[in-house]
């Protein structure tokens, strides 16, 4: 029997959402996730994967992953308290601390149990975090099930941020403070002020944690943002995803020992939840390594980064202020950007509209993400499309 307040729930909610252009219509891709990929039938220029350096069907990788599959199975068979922590979890986290230039690591399923994990382990009621107005939904989700009071700062605003901050401090409230921001934040493609941060933390004795998602395997020659500005000592939390740039799944939290041992001691997700299998952890392990071993493939995205971005501003396209591959194409009306998308993709190019709640109101965008694996040609071609486009709908 189907509940009606359900139904009407439901059915309002998503008329409301599809009438608003809201509502994200989600594609199946039919094969791997590449620079080129096929979806309803089609091959496509994929601008939309978070695929940074082409690891996710690196042939070393998956080569290591089926030979992991046969020495230790498709799954780690507990969570990693009971008997679920493999040696292959075990060599990820001291490839990632070693990555980060820290004393240890702790590893979680996904980039967003980490935050969630993580923020809450630390933060409680009796604490503030001051958060970047922009932060990624998985922060603004930690903070809230830290039960910790939550702050919101103007984005990289330092004069905002120290103001709040010392009212904080001064409000003599707050047990601990945190300050929490992304490295790199995706929608824009902007780096995070951690200098600033950093000398407004250590000035008033503030914890600092900082997601850097978007910043391993980018910036930093692929070290990371707190690496790029030699922040390693001074940022407590260094927190990343192994499902972008590393290709895979899974996220980490990098920083003292004594850090880990309370995340592993108290984190929700990690004591309660299966660990990544056995492939993934191997397969996130070795990417990390050749991102230690070569930089030559984050010089290549950088590389493809800047020429989508030269080619689209000069078309006279709204690239917004990112310092990163990472370009989008801001329109505003979200009916707009959709409307965008959905004529890039009829003309070659894969890449999705990307409105509100996941950016603020009228700020709709087309949201470009270039990497490593994709040709000049390719590319030139999205370029060429975007130019057709955009003139046809009149915004260029
Ligand atoms: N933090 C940021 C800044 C992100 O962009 C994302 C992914 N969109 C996450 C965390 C979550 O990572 P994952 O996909 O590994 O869960």
């Amino acid at each position: 029997m189907s509940n009606n307040m359900l139904n009407s729930f439901l059915n309002n909610n998503i008329a409301d959402l599809k009438d608003r252009g809201l509502y994200n219509e989600i594609d199946t891709v039919q094969g791997a996730n590449g620079p080129v990929i096929k979806v309803k039938g089609k091959e496509h220029i994929n601008l939309s994967s978070n695929n940074y350096l082409g690891l996710a069907t690196d042939e070393r990788l998956k080569k290591l992953a089926k030979e992991a599959i046969d020495s230790h199975g498709v799954g780690a068979g507990a969570v990693r308290t009971i008997n679920g922590t493999l040696d292959l979890h075990i060599n990820l986290e001291e490839t990632i601390a070693k990555f980060k230039g820290t004393e240890a690591a702790i590893s979680y399923q996904s980039g967003f149990n980490c935050n969630m994990a993580a923020i809450s382990a630390v933060m409680d009621k009796n604490d503030a975090i001051l958060s970047d107005a922009l932060n990624h939904a998985s922060i603004i989700d930690g903070c809230r099930l830290s039960k910790a009071k939550i702050i919101p700062f103007e984005h990289s605003d330092m004069n905002n941020l120290r103001q709040k901050a010392k009212e904080a401090v001064d409000s003599g409230r707050y047990n601990k403070i945190m300050i929490i921001t992304d490295g790199v934040f995706s929608m824009d493609g902007d780096i995070a002020k951690l200098p600033e941060i950093v000398e407004i933390a250590e000035e008033l004795d503030l914890i600092t944690y900082v997601d850097d998602a978007h910043g391993s395997g980018v910036t930093g020659k692929g070290a990371g943002t707190v690496k790029q500005f030699g922040l390693q000592d001074q940022v407590d939390f260094q927190m990343g995803t192994l499902s972008k740039a590393i290709g895979v799944v899974g996220g980490y939290i990098a920083g003292k020992q004594n850090l880990i041992d309370w995340l592993k001691a108290r984190s929700r997700p990690f004591l309660f939840s299966t660990a990544v299998s056995p492939a993934d952890a191997i397969a996130s392990t070795r990417a990390i390594e050749l991102l230690m071993e070569s930089t030559e493939l984050n010089e290549k995205l950088w590389e493809n980064g800047n020429h989508l971005k030269d080619g689209l501003k000069k078309l006279g396209f709204n690239i917004g202020n990112s310092e990163t591959p990472i370009t989008p194409c801001i329109i505003g009306d979200e009916k707009n950007a959709q409307e965008f998308s959905k004529r890039l993709f009829k003309a070659g190019v894969y890449a999705k509209a990307i409105v509100f709640p996941t950016v603020p109101r009228g700020t709709g965008r087309v949201r470009n993400m270039p990497t490593a694996a994709h040709t000049k040609e390719m590319l030139d071609e999205a370029i060429a499309i975007y130019e057709k486009v955009g003139k046809e709908m009149g915004f260029i």
